[in-house]
């Protein structure tokens, strides 16, 4: 069975990979708005290129704070307090871990915050 460390080794490998990808799609854009006039207001192929970077810049901040995320949960296995909730203390289900490992709270803790 995998542990949470090899589960989010897996989703920080994954999560890189991502981020690899849409910093492509970033500089591909960069390069055709560069080719393009800097006029977005009255080139409805510029103003298409500014969506389309909206959009992959929003995936980019996605995956960074997911990385965040998972850098965070490494570094409380290696500190040992992985699984452990940050507000209350009290061990985190392993069924929660699993499907979020890098959860910080327990599902009441998590529940009573929103
Ligand atoms: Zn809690």
């Amino acid at each position: 069975m995998d542990t949470p460390a090899d589960t989010l080794r897996a989703a920080r490998d994954s999560a890189r990979r991502r981020l690899a990808d849409v910093e492509a799609q970033l500089a591909q854009l960069r390069d055709a708005r560069g080719a393009e006039s800097a006029d977005d207001e009255h080139d409805p192929e510029g103003g298409t290129l500014s969506a389309e970077w909206s959009r992959i810049e929003g995936v980019r901040v996605g995956v960074v704070a997911e990385l965040d995320g998972i850098d965070a949960a490494l570094d409380r296995v290696s500190a040992g307090t992985f699984g452990i909730c940050e507000v209350c203390g009290n061990a985190i289900p392993a069924g929660r871990l699993k499907v979020r490992p890098t959860a910080t709270r327990c599902v009441r803790c998590a529940e009573r915050r929103q």
